[in-house]
């Protein structure tokens, strides 16, 4: 990375968040159920899929954990009044994971069997692997009980092979390569190992007949995996493609339409977007460029 870029990366936390709102519009679908709801529909209009993500994490205090469960029981029957083609990603410690494990579990539970009246369906993101454990628990307690209920796996964990060989059977999976800090001691470092996990692990999903979700722009890893898909003879229904919204990824979503590929967006959206697209800003390798271009054109 350029020491432009990794001055850019500095400065961002030090710029004032209406700044930041200027250039973070492109991560995030608004503030509001309905402006969300907008984006969904768009993307619908151009043959994808969406999942909706409320922003927020870390939760404190049972009444508010129980608001936001109640916030995304009412996103439910939005979606579904508004006949949008559209599931939800939800992180556990938004709706209580960091307050007691029991609470996610009730909460997790009103909100999937509020999806399972209108057919929708629920994943369980997956945070940093202080989470993880927790988090599969709450996934494995679920699946007992639920059919749309899905988890995420990340590719840069050690132990993540394990994990899905552990899963119960008919599971659902969102593979990505994991976005938090973690210690060399768990987690692959390298780029190479990293991918060549997640491959490992697509291929665990296919052995065992696992849908899985796709999770990544990186386009070498895209055909690697769709090398995969092809030596599989994988069916069309059982994985999906899937990417954030705002990271540029037309020529991916066309070659995947083209070969009849379900494609999703993850459409995060609401009051708390500050976090959120400071770590995609980041992300984006063009940072510096694409910061003084809007701040110089806004
Ligand atoms: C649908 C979805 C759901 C996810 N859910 C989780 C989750 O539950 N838990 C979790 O830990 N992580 C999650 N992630 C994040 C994931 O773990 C990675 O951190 C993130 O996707 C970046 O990795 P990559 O696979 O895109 O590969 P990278 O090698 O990081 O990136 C590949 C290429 O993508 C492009 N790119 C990436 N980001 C941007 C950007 N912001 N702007 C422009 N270009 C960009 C760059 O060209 C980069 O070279 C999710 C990712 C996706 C796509």
């Amino acid at each position: 990375m350029s020491i432009f870029n990794k001055f850019i990366i500095i400065i961002l936390p030090l710029l004032p968040k209406f700044f930041v709102k200027l250039f973070s519009s492109r991560y995030v679908a608004g503030n509001n159920f309905k402006q969300a709801l907008k984006t969904v529909k768009k993307l619908n209009l151009d043959g994808q899929s969406a999942t909706l993500d409320i922003l927020g994490e870390h939760t404190l205090g049972k009444n508010n954990a129980r608001d936001i469960t109640e916030k995304y029981i009412s996103l439910v029957k939005y979606i579904e009044s508004n006949k949008a083609d559209c599931n939800l990603s939800i992180k556990p410690s938004h709706i209580g994971l960091d307050i007691d494990y029991s609470l996610a579990l009730i909460n997790y539970t009103s909100i999937i069997k509020e999806a399972e009246k209108f057919n929708n369906f629920i994943r369980l993101d997956m945070e940093s692997s202080k989470a993880t454990d927790p988090t599969i628990r709450l996934y494995k307690e679920l699946k007992e009980q639920y059919e749309n209920v899905g988890i995420v796996i990340q590719a840069y964990l050690k132990r993540s092979e394990q994990d899905i060989l552990n899963l119960p059977k008919n599971s659902n999976i969102r593979i990505c390569k994991g976005i938090y800090n973690e210690n060399e001691n768990i987690s692959f470092k390298t780029y190479e190992e990293i991918n060549e996990n997640f491959l490992r692990l697509l291929k665990i999903c296919f052995d065992k007949n696992f849908y899985v979700a796709i999770a990544t722009h990186d386009i070498l890893l895209i055909n690697s995996c769709l090398k995969l898909i092809n030596e599989y003879n994988a069916k069309s229904e059982m994985f999906e493609f899937q990417y954030l919204l705002g990271v540029p990824m037309d020529n991916a979503i066309n070659n995947f339409k083209i070969k009849n590929y379900k494609v999703r967006s993850y459409v995060p959206f609401g009051k708390d977007w500050y976090d959120y697209s400071i770590r995609r800003i980041k992300e984006n390798p063009k940072i510096g460029t694409y910061v003084l271009k809007n701040l110089l054109h806004k």
